[in-house]
């Protein structure tokens, strides 16, 4: 583990201190918290003001009680949280996820890193993130529908196109979007569009919105792989996950040549060495809602199902963890060094433990960490904001082509970053610190806030 310079140290200590028991949040601020020293090295008075501090303190954290009836007439009952991280660059702006491990430290961990990811983007958009610890697996549609609206009764309260604009994570897709938009909109009686991103395309969604996080995943690793003269096409891929990232994922790089040879749900994982077939794993989670299982059984020859196995076991150039936080530990990296991978590019949330980004950068693997690889969501939810904004609709063309200018402008501005501050390649501290900068320095225009 990189150590924390001198003066971070206290801070980190008092991260640790207000906020026991809340594992994931401490790995995500330490990590930042490990790139800052070279920064205040630099520009000792970023140092003042308490202003590192202030950016590891959430402005404002709401936690909710979410009572809905299931289809016994059973009551049941939620915990929805919704935290209001950082609103130097504009509104908050983050998704909300429907997971039974989701708590309030996982919710914080997501919102830190909202707020520097959303900063790559350069868009105007500040960070937050919510969720509720429901379990939407195996629940009916009328129960997800009760469930959303009973959510969004307390929750449109603290939200609005100027204050705090959520979007999915996962379980929380395109379903469940029209639910929560459907509601906020009865219960405020205003035709909001901008409150909401990842709506429907009829009722004011973005094209490519669907496809953006992990086409912008694939942009980023065919740049990064650039720097190195290499390319996607021919390459052997990994993509763990079955769910939005990683279907979006796999068709951008079967779009540049790249093959696919495994995927995964939280069951286990299915290689195929004929090359995974999307359409089929399209229709198995997203229309049939079923187990990845079911692809090797439809399937039949020249896959193999692994119940409960590690994904990373499958040899690869290229490795896209896209399912969920620390789905990658430092055993399953060493697999991948072993391996040979070329190129780490995380899809999902924070997926490579600290331990696992080590290797990979000792091992000289390109690692392009989650908050910059996978911005290209979020900065697709503000062009959907940008034209919710103007009443206006754009062709997916127009909206892709930005969406890779994005994505290459956040790759350079990672590069350029982690060059100018000493540590050519390393994809981290170069996200960190430029995500850092740009907070840093509109909160300090603000004063004290
Ligand atoms: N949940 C996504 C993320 O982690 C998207 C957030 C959004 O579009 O607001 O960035």
């Amino acid at each position: 583990m990189t150590q924390i310079d001198e003066k971070i140290e206290p801070i980190f200590a008092e991260v640790l201190r207000r906020n026991a028991g809340e594992p994931e949040f401490h790995q995500a601020v330490r990590e930042v918290l490990e790139s800052l020293g070279r920064v205040i090295a630099k520009h000792p008075d970023y140092a003042n003001d308490a202003l590192i501090e202030r950016i590891c303190e959430p402005e404002r954290q709401i936690i909710f009680r979410v009572p809905w009836v299931d289809d016994k007439g059973q009551v049941q009952i939620n915990r929805g949280f919704r935290v209001q991280f950082n609103s130097a660059l504009g509104p908050y702006k983050g998704g909300i996820r429907f997971h039974p491990s989701v708590n309030l430290g996982i919710v914080k961990f997501l919102g830190f890193e909202q707020t520097f990811k959303n900063a790559l983007t350069g868009m105007p958009i500040g960070g937050g993130k919510g969720g509720s610890d429901f379990d939407p697996r195996g629940r009916s549609d009328g129960e997800i529908m009760r469930f959303c609206q009973s959510f969004m009764t307390e929750l449109y309260r603290h939200i609005g196109e100027y204050t705090d604009v959520p979007a999915g994570d996962i379980g929380v897709g395109g379903r469940e979007i029209g639910y929560l938009f459907g509601q906020y909109k009865r219960l405020t009686n205003r035709y909001e569009a901008g409150v909401l991103t990842g709506k429907g395309l009829v009722y004011g969604g973005s094209r490519a919105r669907t496809e953006a996080t992990g086409y912008g995943a694939v942009y980023f690793v065919e740049r990064m792989l650039a720097t190195r003269k290499l390319e996607l096409a021919g390459k052997r891929v990994v993509v763990s996950g079955a769910g939005n990232v990683a279907i979006y994922t796999m068709e951008k790089i079967l779009a540049f040549g790249g093959k696919i040879v495994a995927c995964s749900d939280s069951s286990g994982y299915v290689s195929d060495e004929t090359g995974i077939d999307l359409g089929l794993v399209k229709e198995i989670k997203e229309v049939r809602r079923q187990r990845i299982s079911e692809y090797a059984r439809r399937k039949g020859t020249g896959t193999h199902y692994v119940e409960g196995g590690s994904i990373w076991d499958v040899p690869c150039d290229i490795a896209m963890p896209s399912a969920t936080q620390n789905e990658v530990t430092g055993k399953d990296a060493r697999a991948l060094v072993k391996n040979n991978v070329i190129a780490v590019g995380e899809g999902a949330n924070m997926p490579c433990t600290p331990d696992a980004v080590n290797i990979f950068q000792n091992a000289g693997v390109l690692f392009a960490p989650g908050k910059a690889a996978n911005a290209g969501g979020v900065a697709t939810s503000a062009l959907e904001m940008q034209q919710n904004a103007s009443r206006d609709s754009w062709t997916f063309a127009r909206t892709e082509e930005r969406l890779a200018t994005i994505m290459r402008d956040i790759h350079d501005a990672c590069a350029e970053t982690a060059e100018e501050y000493g540590a050519p390649g390393d994809y981290v501290l170069g996200a960190n610190i430029a995500g850092f900068v740009r907070v840093a320095e509109a909160m300090r225009a603000m004063g004290v806030v």
